[in-house]
């Protein structure tokens, strides 16, 4: 059976790393989308562009060790966080990080068409407070990161504020207005709205608690399951842990929550036809 965390970091600094991973796989995961954590997170400054781009490389380099050193299948997912903006322009200028950044997601759509990433992420916009004008330019760089995606027919990953039906529908403008194709856009972090999502063209990626499950079900299996997982061990538990996808997906099948044919659907279908991916071979 296979089985996709859509949302999983990885950090061999601060967090398990490989035996995150392997923990994964005990309890029957596959196959992972990896996504880049921040570059201060593997050891860069985070101050220019060339830095954001050695922290993808140092992050595709992970992905393969994963790839080369246990049976899980990983997927890279690269790009500047929003907060790693954020701080930049804060720090600098606002028009130096939005240049440093379009320069550093360039870089991520050039690893997407090599195919070394399936996607560009996680970007978007905070999830905290900040001024008009760094929101505003996050939003830009949202849009920049998407018009990227839809030229290299590759899928982004985005990071928000905490999401509700007003907010998918904005979303879902911005969809229409950059011209990417629907299933290519993922909200991770999405609340089980899977009906909504698709009527405004947005793939969500749900957190694989039991009550967002049982709720997104009950309206659907065009979802991704993820947990988010930051790999830290100095913050235990802020998360759910590496083994929760596996072990809810079968909880769920067995308690008849799930068919064999949601699951298929789920963590085979969906990937293949979001990211482009081949998840049997
Ligand atoms: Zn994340």
């Amino acid at each position: 059976m296979i089985i996709f965390d859509n949302h999983f970091h990885v950090d061999p600094f601060k967090g398990l790393f490989l035996e995150a991973v392997k923990q994964f796989h005990r309890a029957g995961g596959t196959h992972l989308a990896v996504v880049y954590k921040t570059a201060h997170d593997y050891g860069f400054a985070g101050m220019k562009a060339e830095d954001f781009i050695e922290a993808m490389d140092f992050h595709i380099k992970l992905v393969e060790k994963i790839n080369k050193e246990t049976p899980v299948k990983a997927f890279a997912v690269v790009g500047v966080h929003p907060a790693e903006f954020v701080y930049l322009a804060e720090k600098k200028s606002l028009e130096y990080a939005k240049d440093e950044v379009m320069k550093a997601l360039e870089y991520a759509q050039k690893l997407c068409l090599e195919g070394k990433a399936i996607a560009i992420g996680e970007i978007g916009r905070p999830h905290f407070e900040v001024s008009g004008e760094i929101w505003r330019a996050s939003i830009e760089l949202m849009k920049y990161g998407m018009a990227l995606a839809k030229e290299a027919d590759c899928a982004v990953q985005l990071h928000t504020e905490s999401f509700t039906e007003e907010k998918f529908r904005e979303l879902g403008k911005i969809v229409k207005e950059v011209g990417i194709k629907p299933y290519r856009v993922v909200k991770h972090y999405s609340p089980p709205l899977v009906k909504i999502a698709e009527e405004v063209g947005v793939f969500p990626s749900i957190l694989a608690s039991k009550k967002a499950m049982m709720e997104a079900i009950m309206q659907g299996n065009r979802f991704f399951m993820e947990t988010d997982y930051i790999d830290d061990k100095r913050r235990p538990g802020a998360v759910l842990g590496p083994k929760t996808v596996p072990k809810r997906t079968k909880a769920f099948l067995q308690q008849r929550i799930f068919t064999e044919e949601d699951v298929y659907k789920i963590h085979v279908e969906n990937p293949e036809k979001v990211y482009g991916v081949e998840m049997e071979e």
